[in-house]
């Protein structure tokens, strides 16, 4: 089995395959998690506002895979508490209820309960709420992860398991049988520039926003299915939220709900949905998506976030399937995942949320046994640890996001005296993890270090941009490489980093 593209959905896929005991390759041509999966709200979760619209079902199913991400990779999932401040009494009423509701059908997934909280709790809970009105709130649970760091832990589990993968390497056409039927790939490999095709009994498309490319490398007349769909984050200082509480405002001024939620000790807010013409891997956040959060995170925030505060920012787009009728805004396309098998047997899947990325694997690797492509061998993932599988981890040590590899990591620290030098003067991330990220999870620029191994582009861009030419000479004594490749490096990066912050 060859899976194209090395995202949430795509990584799930291969796992999974590996783990049914096929043997399967992964290509993604940039990095894992390059695109929309490193862009995420960080959120594990059922989706309390497709509740509103009585979607229960899709909330049900993503509730019970909310459960099952915590119990297989806890050293990355963590149950995350949100506080919904109400200004009405009503609401105090309405979103308790809704709430007690999607804890009644979570229920068993190992997640807390929710509650009223009064208006001095709400204080208590966020103390930088906006006081004026106030009537009390309600508090409930989700999980939160780190969405790049579990997409490496994937890798390297379909590793381990006998899988295949391979980054910066991009599939550039499909091969075809005397038939007409799917048969491989042919990949180039871009730091080499080699091509070399690759010979498969099932291709499962997993391109994110860019399925439209493959479906069409099969079938050049196939319509596209996805609109892109972008949404926008902001990163800003702890001191907007001084809590350990998220905050939720279940309804802005354009029907969408806002988080503002605590993430390796910064804060994210975010999103926004706006229909984009073309799919993008490295989109840019719109003047008008960085007002709507800042305005709107402002009238609940005291004080309210500038421009001025912004320490990184990042645009993702949505793989949302079209919709059938034009004219229907982007929060009322489904998001449930959908699977298409082309005539000549190209597997796509897309939509979806990182929440439902397991399920979304197991419906597909089924589909290619129900399709008779491989063998039908039943799905192993439902209970399988992670890599780096480990409970309870220390939040407080910044190294808890590598799990059970985090001994591994202080012992690299100890092999060497300059493998304890940060990386910046201002956070804890040192010498020793560029290192690891290059040995053991496959990182090959700086972009792959700083933005998806330890994440400082996301908390903190211009830090990113200062730290560039250290982690780009480290890594060129690691690689082998010279000066140039150093210069290279930084300045692409520099360029990069300079559309994270304003
Ligand atoms: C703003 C925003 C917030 C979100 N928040 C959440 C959240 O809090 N919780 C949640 O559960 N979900 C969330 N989601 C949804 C979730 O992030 C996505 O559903 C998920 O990441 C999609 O993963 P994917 O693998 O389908 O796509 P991608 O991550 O985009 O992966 C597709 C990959 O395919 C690669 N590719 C493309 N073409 C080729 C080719 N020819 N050869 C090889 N590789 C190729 C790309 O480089 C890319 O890496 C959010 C989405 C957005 C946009």
């Amino acid at each position: 089995m060859v899976v194209i593209g090395g995202g949430a959905t795509g990584l799930g896929c291969a796992v999974d395959a590996a783990l049914r005991g096929y043997s399967v390759a992964l290509f993604e041509r940039d990095d894992f998690s390059k695109c929309t999966s490193s862009r995420s709200t960080k959120l594990v979760h059922g989706g309390v506002r497709y509740l509103q619209k009585g979607d229960v079902l899709l909330v049900l199913e993503a509730l019970r895979e909310r459960g099952r991400m915590k119990a297989n990779a806890p050293h990355l999932v963590k149950d995350q508490s949100f506080v919904i401040s109400n200004y009405t009494y009503w609401d105090n009423i309405l979103y308790f209820c809704g709430l007690t509701f999607y804890d009644l059908l979570s229920f068993g997934f190992g997640y807390g309960r929710s509650r009223f909280i009064s208006k001095k709790k709400v204080l208590q809970y966020i103390p930088t709420s906006v006081t004026k009105g106030l009537k009390g709130g309600v508090v409930y649970h989700d999980g939160q992860f780190d969405d790049s760091r579990m997409a490496i832990n994937l890798a390297q589990t379909c590793v381990e398991n006998g899988g295949c993968v391979v980054n910066h390497a991009g599939v550039e056409q499909i091969l075809h049988d005397e038939a007409g039927k799917v048969a491989g790939v042919v990949v180039k490999e871009y730091e080499s520039g080699k091509t070399f095709p690759v010979k498969a009994r099932s291709v499962i498309n997993a391109a994110g926003v860019f399925v439209d490319e493959i479906m069409q490398m099969d079938e050049p007349d196939m319509p596209k299915m996805v609109r892109p769909s972008q949404g926008v984050h902001l990163v800003l200082d702890m001191k907007f939220l001084q809590s350990d509480y998220a905050i939720m405002v279940p309804k802005t001024s354009d029907g969408r709900v806002l988080f503002a939620v605590p993430w390796h000790d910064k804060v994210v807010v975010g999103t926004t949905d706006i229909l984009r013409e073309t799919p993008e891997s490295e989109p840019k956040p719109l003047e008008e998506e960085i007002d709507f959060i800042l305005n709107t995170a402002g009238l609940y925030m005291d004080p309210a976030p500038t421009r001025a505060d912004i320490l990184a920012m990042f645009a993702g787009q949505r793989p949302l399937a079209a919709p059938k009728k034009e004219g229907k805004s982007t929060k009322e396309i489904s998001r449930s995942h959908k699977i298409i098998v082309s005539d000549n047997n190209l597997i796509t899947i897309t939509g979806g949320k990182w929440t439902s990325y397991r399920l979304m694997a197991e419906d597909t690797v089924d589909k290619a046994a129900a399709l008779g492509l491989v063998p039908r061998r039943k799905c192993r993932t439902k209970n399988f640890p992670i890599h780096g599988y480990r409970k309870n981890p220390d939040l407080n040590d910044h190294l808890y996001v590598y799990g059970s590899d985090e001994p591994a990591i202080r012992a690299l620290i100890a092999t060497a005296p300059g493998l304890g030098e940060k990386i910046s003067e201002k956070y804890e991330y040192t010498a020793a993890e560029v290192i690891w990220a290059v040995r053991e999870e496959m990182a090959r620029t700086v972009e792959d270090v700083l933005a998806r191994r330890v994440r400082l582009l996301f908390i903190d861009a211009r830090e990113a941009v200062k730290a560039a030419p250290r982690v780009a000479t480290w890594m060129a004594k690691e690689l082998g490489y010279d000066q140039d490749w150093i210069n290279e490096q930084v300045k692409s990066f520099t360029l990069l980093a300079k559309s994270y912050f304003v």
